[in-house]
């Protein structure tokens, strides 16, 4: 497995993929990889001949009272995994690297990025979707792949990439969840035991909800409810949000739909933890 780091580097690479007649699949990360990485490591590796995995803490999706700093990184242990998933390729680039000195450019997805995660984290969206802009021109990649972990973040992907046809299909992989539901993240690794205990009021949540859908239920408003009664008995957690929106636009929906997205942010402690599921 090669380990790139500039972007002549990653462009010449992947280049050469495809000249070989290769596809390349690409599946940014921040690093500090887990199953859930893993898997969509994996999809790339079984649609696409080569692979390569993005490895960058992406300092403009952090807001100043972020996690930037302490952000875990782990890069030999990222190495093996990707390598053992499949990945022909790491890229890891230096800060500068992706952000020259005097970098003035960036891209902003309108209304989208307003909303749910981008409600709290003003500015998140702004970052992501201009480090993954960076990649998709730097790599050029068939496909990338993106966990429904983060669906906010699909969301404003895809408009993104539609909007600037880019030529890069977005592929999106199920949420991987530990065996007792909480879903991976590299995050969980802030989480006491007491935390971690509670933390498992989202993934159940998430259940109660699709059981209630599956039931008939479908006023948006007695989803909503009947979520925040579930919180409501675990005064430790602070819901960010619980809405149910359109996938693709993020806008809240009145009645459930199938492909209506079910989404959840909450602080379990200083650890904001995300979940969600699309209706069926
Ligand atoms: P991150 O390193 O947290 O930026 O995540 C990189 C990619 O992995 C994103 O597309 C995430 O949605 C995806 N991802 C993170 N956690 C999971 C998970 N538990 N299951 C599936 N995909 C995930």
């Amino acid at each position: 497995m090669q380990i790139l780091r500039t972007v002549a580097e990653l462009r010449r690479w992947s280049r050469k993929q495809r000249g070989g007649g290769k596809r390349v699949g690409l599946v940014p990360t921040m690093g500090a990889l887990h199953a859930g990485h893993g898997s969509l490591i994996r999809a790339a590796a079984a649609s696409c001949g080569s692979v390569a995995v993005s490895i960058f803490v992406n300092p403009t999706q952090f807001g100043p009272s972020e996690d930037y700093a302490r952000y875990p990184r782990t890069f030999d242990a990222d190495c093996a995994l990707a390598e053992a998933a499949g990945a022909s390729a790491v890229f890891a680039p230096s800060v500068e690297e992706l952000y020259p000195s005097g970098a003035a450019t960036f891209v902003e997805v309108e209304a989208l990025s307003q909303r749910l995660d981008g409600k709290s984290r003003p500015g998140h969206f702004r970052g992501v979707a201009t480090v993954v802009a960076k990649l998709l021109i730097a790599a050029e990649p068939d496909r990338a792949f993106f966990g429904q972990k983060d669906a906010a973040q699909v969301a404003v992907l895809r408009r993104m990439v539609s909007d600037l046809r880019l030529g890069t299909e977005i592929v999106v992989c199920p949420i991987v969840r530990e065996a007792d539901g909480l879903a991976l993240s590299s995050r969980n690794i802030y989480l006491s035991p007491a935390e971690r205990l509670q933390a498992l009021t989202l993934s159940r949540t998430v259940r109660q909800v699709e059981a209630l859908a599956a039931g008939g239920e479908r006023r948006a408003a007695a989803l909503i409810e009947a979520a925040r009664q579930t919180f409501a008995v675990e005064p430790e957690i602070r819901v960010d949000y619980i809405e149910l929106v359109d996938w693709a636009t993020l806008e809240p929906v009145e009645t459930a739909a199938p492909g209506s997205l079910f989404a959840i942010a909450a602080w379990v402690g200083a650890t904001r933890l995300i979940d969600n599921t699309v209706l069926s």
